[in-house]
């Protein structure tokens, strides 16, 4: 089970319920708390009730007594022994008013007078005799003495009460004196009759009492009961002997309580529990929700938008956990991915294609590498984790070359791009940067070995990457001094008389110690570092010289696409004209097709104004870049310069593109211009084919100044507008 699913049941349930069963739990330890002492309370008042319910019994059956015993008839019939009145009196009357169980009359030496005993009680005279005896004894003698304690306006004479067996039950045994009422028959202490009363405490007797004072299941019991169910108060003698016991089923009002309370408490213990879990639902629902929106957050925050690949962060922070992580055995690989030609397919056919081209890149890549970590950190850069790959790196690269090759379909259009690909390879833990760096160095190795191949890091590379560093820092310091940079001049002749019509300026880097350097190398550098301008300055300055030395020579000079999109670039260019005092006609400017397309900021701007002051525009290297004709029909230039890749092949597979270009040009008023001429051959084929110049090593190589005007002087000082 994962994080998220034991979080949603703890929320959900296990909360809940815990909640709800510890409340319900402390409601029900509370309420069973006060239960059990409400009902030790409840027990303890019973036992006292009990206790104080025996002692009203005995002092109730010795009152019973008096209302016989203290009247002066009872002397006179006693001391007459009228055993008939005697019977109706004190016997008989007792047990059907008060439900006495015996009665004996003795007179003052306590001999039995009279002896009543209920039909029911099967008891013999011995039996009561045992037990009231002492009673009568202690009587005889408190009378003897006069003594009357415990005589009050409702205890009328004194008398001796216990609980005893009488026989084989428990019973009250009461003994109190007959005595005159009105005090008119006179008595001497101690020669007065007695009158013993009986009443059995079992059977009848307890359920009355049990009935009359609510006690359920009152019993007589000789010993105490042991079971938790029964109470009971224990009936001891005045000697102290154990007379049994009362036992009844106690009355619990905290049970009862307990037991009526008992639904309300599950209820709210319920209530509680539903109440929780929506409360957890919610509170799961929202965190869930949170944690979604988190995730998507963050998913959004490691994504490039346009392709779903990670991008620079993600990849860079995936790439050092890996890598961090690595096991000794375990080879990591990243590649650095950079198209080639991107820039003119967005700059030709827009951003929306470009989008799209990067999007079907990004797909194609996945497929090459489902498992890879893939990351887009630029316009056109992509960076590539592999693990394990060691063996295969160079089959990967190889692929991704080769695939990425292919033509890509947008919008019916086959766009044909390409990449270099840069690899660096680590065993075990290592530094994602240093990695990275090497993939770097790498890629910029198959950028110069000519593109649309791949390298992999080695040690060597370093070494060409300090040199490029030298070079970097070397080309600052010549610009800063603008003594190394020379321009030569390239002749351009008329295809018609063969005569020379034109020079393009070309710049030369003379290096101090590793002689000339070709612009192919260094004029990158220069766009890199931001000195392209200063380069191009240079070389207008001398081409104004050039053609200052050299009146009516007409002057080409190429304008990286950093330079023509700058603010001022114009200006910079005419006021250089105006101060060599040279008629901008004379000058033509050489501009990739990407950027004659238009596409960049302030190029069109900078074409107008160059054009409006007579400056010809001339696009170079035609047909290298996605110009479809349709397009070419619209551009504001003067010259095309048709590539040298397709002179090579002019009497071959290139002749009717050839053919097109020169009459779509002429269509248009365009002139032509036949690059990089090597041969007699390839100057006839294109002669016939009506191109307007041809330039190229068959005629001459680019030359230095001396040497042009030397030329220039040689050929007669003779021009063409062509
Ligand atoms: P590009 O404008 O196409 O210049 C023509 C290049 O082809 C020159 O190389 C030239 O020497 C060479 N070339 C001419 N005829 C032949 C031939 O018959 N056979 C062969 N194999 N090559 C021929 P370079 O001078 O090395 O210039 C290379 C590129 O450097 C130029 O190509 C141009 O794009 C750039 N470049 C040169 N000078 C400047 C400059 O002042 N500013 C800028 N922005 N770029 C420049
Ligand atoms: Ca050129
Ligand atoms: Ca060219």
């Amino acid at each position: 089970m994962n994080r998220q699913a034991r979080r949603q049941l703890v929320l959900k349930w296990i909360l809940p319920a815990t909640t709800s069963l510890i409340i319900g739990c402390v409601l029900l330890g509370t309420l069973h708390w006060a239960a059990a002492n409400t009902d030790i309370v409840a027990q303890a008042r019973q036992r006292d009730l009990a206790t104080l319910i025996v002692s009203k019994m005995q002092v109730s059956v010795a009152h019973d007594q008096e209302s016989a015993t203290v009247w002066d008839d009872a002397v006179r019939n006693t001391s007459a022994r009228d055993l008939g009145w005697l019977k109706s009196n004190l016997g008989d009357w007792m047990h059907t008013y008060f439900g006495h169980d015996a009665a004996i009359v003795l007179s003052a030496d306590l001999s039995p007078i009279y002896e009543f005993i209920a039909p029911s009680n099967s008891l013999s005279s011995d039996d009561i005799r045992v037990a009231y005896m002492p009673l009568a004894d202690a009587l005889q003698k408190r009378l003897a003495a006069s003594d009357t304690e415990g005589v009050t306006d409702r205890v009328l004479s004194i008398g001796e009460s216990d609980l005893a067996y009488v026989g084989r039950r428990p019973a009250i045994v009461s003994v109190k004196p007959i005595v005159s009422d009105t005090g008119d028959i006179e008595q001497q202490p101690g020669d007065q009759n007695l009158h013993v009363a009986v009443r059995f405490l079992d059977e009848s007797f307890v359920s009355e009492i049990g009935k009359e004072y609510q006690f359920a299941d009152m019993q007589f019991a000789e010993d105490a009961p042991t079971d938790a169910e029964h109470s009971f108060v224990p009936l001891t003698a005045r000697s102290g002997a154990a007379i049994g016991c009362f036992t009844w089923r106690p009355f619990r009002p905290g049970a009862s309580v307990m037991k009526a309370t008992l639904p309300a408490v599950g209820l709210a213990a319920l209530a509680i529990f539903l109440a929780a879990s929506v409360c957890g639902h919610a509170i799961w629902r929202r965190s869930a929700r949170l944690a979604s929106s988190r995730e998507e957050l963050q998913h959004l925050a490691s994504r490039d938008p346009l392709t779903g690949l990670s991008n620079r962060a993600h990849f860079s922070s995936g790439l050092a956990a890996r890598l961090g992580a690595a096991a000794q055995n375990q080879s990591h690989c990243v590649l650095f991915i950079d198209l080639d030609r991107f820039k003119a397919v967005n700059d030709t056919f827009g951003h929306a294609t470009g989008d799209k081209l990067i999007s079907l890149v990004a797909r194609r890549m996945n497929e090459i590498m489902p498992a890879a970590l893939i990351g887009r950190i630029g316009g056109d850069e992509f960076t590539v984790l592999l693990e394990d790959a060691d063996d295969k790196v160079a089959a990967a690269c190889a692929q991704i070359v080769q695939r990425l090759r292919e033509p890509f379909e947008i919008n019916g259009a086959h766009i044909v791009i390409g990449a270099s690909v840069g690899a660096a390879i680590a065993a075990g833990p290592a530094d994602p940067s240093e990695l990275t760096r090497q993939a770097d160095i790498a890629l910029y190795h198959a950028k110069a070995a000519g593109r649309n191949t791949f390298a992999i890091f080695g040690g060597h590379m370093d070494e060409l990457l300090r040199r490029r560093r030298k070079l970097e820092h070397d080309l600052r310091l010549a610009l800063e001094t603008r003594s190394q940079i020379e321009v030569f001049y390239q002749p351009v002749y008329s295809a018609e008389h063969k005569g020379l019509s034109s020079m393009e300026a070309l710049a030369r880097w003379k290096h101090p110690e590793e002689g000339f350097i070709a612009p192919d190398v260094f004029i990158p550098i220069a766009e890199e570092i931001g000195l392209i301008q200063e380069v191009g300055a240079i070389v207008l300055e001398d081409a104004c010289s050039v053609m200052a030395d050299l009146p009516s020579i007409a002057m080409a000079i190429n304008a990286s696409a950093l330079e023509l999109c700058s603010d001022g670039y114009p200006l910079r260019v005419l006021s250089r004209l105006a101060k060599w005092n040279i008629d901008p006609k004379r000058l033509e400017i050489e501009i990739t097709e990407s950027l004659a397309l238009g596409g960049e900021g302030h190029s069109d701007r900078n074409f107008a104004m160059l054009r409006n002051a007579g400056v010809r525009i001339a696009i170079d290297d035609f047909g290298t870049g996605y110009s479809s004709f349709s397009r070419v029909q619209n551009l504001v230039v003067d010259r095309i310069k048709i590539d040298k890749s397709f002179i090579d092949a002019v009497q071959g597979e290139s002749k009717p593109l050839i053919e097109a270009m020169i009459k779509m040009a002429r269509a248009k008023g365009l002139k032509t211009t036949a690059e990089g001429v090597e041969t007699d051959e390839q100057s006839d084929a294109l002669v016939a084919l009506g191109c307007d110049s041809l330039q190229g090593f068959l005629f001459s190589r680019p030359l230095a100044r001396a040497a042009v005007i030397d030329l220039y002087d040689g050929a007669g000082k003779q021009t063409s507008t062509a």
